[in-house]
């Protein structure tokens, strides 16, 4: 199967230039969803934490649980707990979860300002703040999400007005139950819209792995993409001209081509929309179509780069680089390469 080389130097080098935006390092919560992006949670919770950071955030509790030595707390977005564990908070997005948190849950406040995806109306907060004590939880946080902050619109500026509306009634709530709480609405792109850090803390996902997109109009960090996928050369032959490679062989040699197949198929994240279309950064054609588990390229390189950066796969396809990241076969080998 494929190779994950991993830089060290590009993760750090993208943690100094968020640092620096925000101020400080203990005001990063670096995102590990989805098996971090795609680049092995472990990997990067090592890394992460040796540079500095203390916080994280995850979609399950699964996931706090396999990175919990290495945090001093963890967010989980979208979950209920079934251990206790002081280090975890839980974000509650809807009124009616809050019931179904065990006494004692550390959990954080999801607020809608916009995106009407998940979290509670701001005319809400009194109520939400009450069902939370009833239920004997302690609230540590209130939260907001952007959901257009990468593109050149007033969206940012409403959302980031809405929450900011909110703040002080929410400390006052929070003070009368007794509880201490944190304010966080940024996502990578909402960090870099502002040279202001108000809140408490970012969570950041695609900045730290370098794949940030933001409007060109916008300002654009000098981010270094963490990850490359690699292919290891399973075998070598001719294509002899009009011989056709593949299923529904749907590429013609127009001469007597060199390729070799690859141990990388759509199983493993190349998404199979690539096929016959695909080129590598070093210039190199995808032959064919894209198989569960193989792929073929003009040429006979034991080692193939077949991407380093995520969003430009992602651009060949119609997608974006989170989608090409996040659907990286969790069994495919991981690697630091410096
Ligand atoms: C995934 C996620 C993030 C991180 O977003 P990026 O754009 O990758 O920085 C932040 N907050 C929430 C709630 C998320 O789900």
């Amino acid at each position: 199967m494929g190779t994950l080389k991993l830089s060290r130097e590009a993760l750090y080098s993208n943690l100094d230039i968020i640092a620096q935006q925000v101020g400080a390092k203990d005001k990063i919560a670096v995102v590990l969803k989805d098996n971090a992006y795609g680049h092995g949670a472990v990997l990067i919770a090592q890394a992460v934490a040796k540079y500095g950071v203390t916080q994280a955030v995850v979609r399950l509790e699964s996931e706090a649980l396999e990175i919990a030595e290495f945090f001093e707390n963890i967010l989980i977005l979208a979950d209920f707990s079934t251990v206790v564990d002081s280090k975890f908070s839980y974000a509650i997005n809807a009124l009616d979860a809050i019931e179904k948190f065990p006494r004692g849950t550390k959990v954080e406040l999801k607020i809608d300002t916009g995106m009407h995806r998940n979290g509670i109306s701001p005319d809400d907060l009194k109520r939400a703040f009450k069902c939370m004590s009833q239920q004997g939880l302690k609230c540590v946080g209130v939260m907001s999400h952007f959901k257009s902050a990468d593109t050149l619109s007033s969206e940012w500026f409403w959302q980031r007005k809405a929450f900011d509306a909110l703040k002080e009634t929410a400390v006052r709530l929070a003070k009368s139950y007794g509880w201490n709480i944190r304010f966080h609405i940024s996502n990578s792109a909402g960090t870099f819209r502002s040279s202001q850090c108000t809140d408490d803390l970012v969570r950041i996902g695609i900045a730290m792995y370098g794949c940030l997109q933001m409007d060109p109009t916008l300002l654009q960090p000098t981010l270094k993409p963490v990850l490359s996928l690699y292919g290891n050369k399973m075998a070598t032959r001719i294509l002899k001209e009009g011989e056709r490679v593949g299923y529904n062989g749907i590429y013609e040699a127009a001469y007597d081509e060199v390729v070799s197949t690859y141990d990388l198929g759509y199983a493993n994240g190349l998404d199979r929309l690539a096929s016959n279309q695909y080129v590598t950064p070093q210039g190199i054609a995808l032959r064919g179509r894209i198989s569960m588990d193989s792929a073929t390229f003009s040429t006979d390189m034991d080692e193939l780069l077949i991407f380093s950066d995520a969003n430009e796969y992602a651009q060949c396809v119609g997608t974006i680089g989170y989608e090409i990241l996040a659907c990286l076969d969790k069994d495919l080998k991981r690697e630091w390469c410096d």
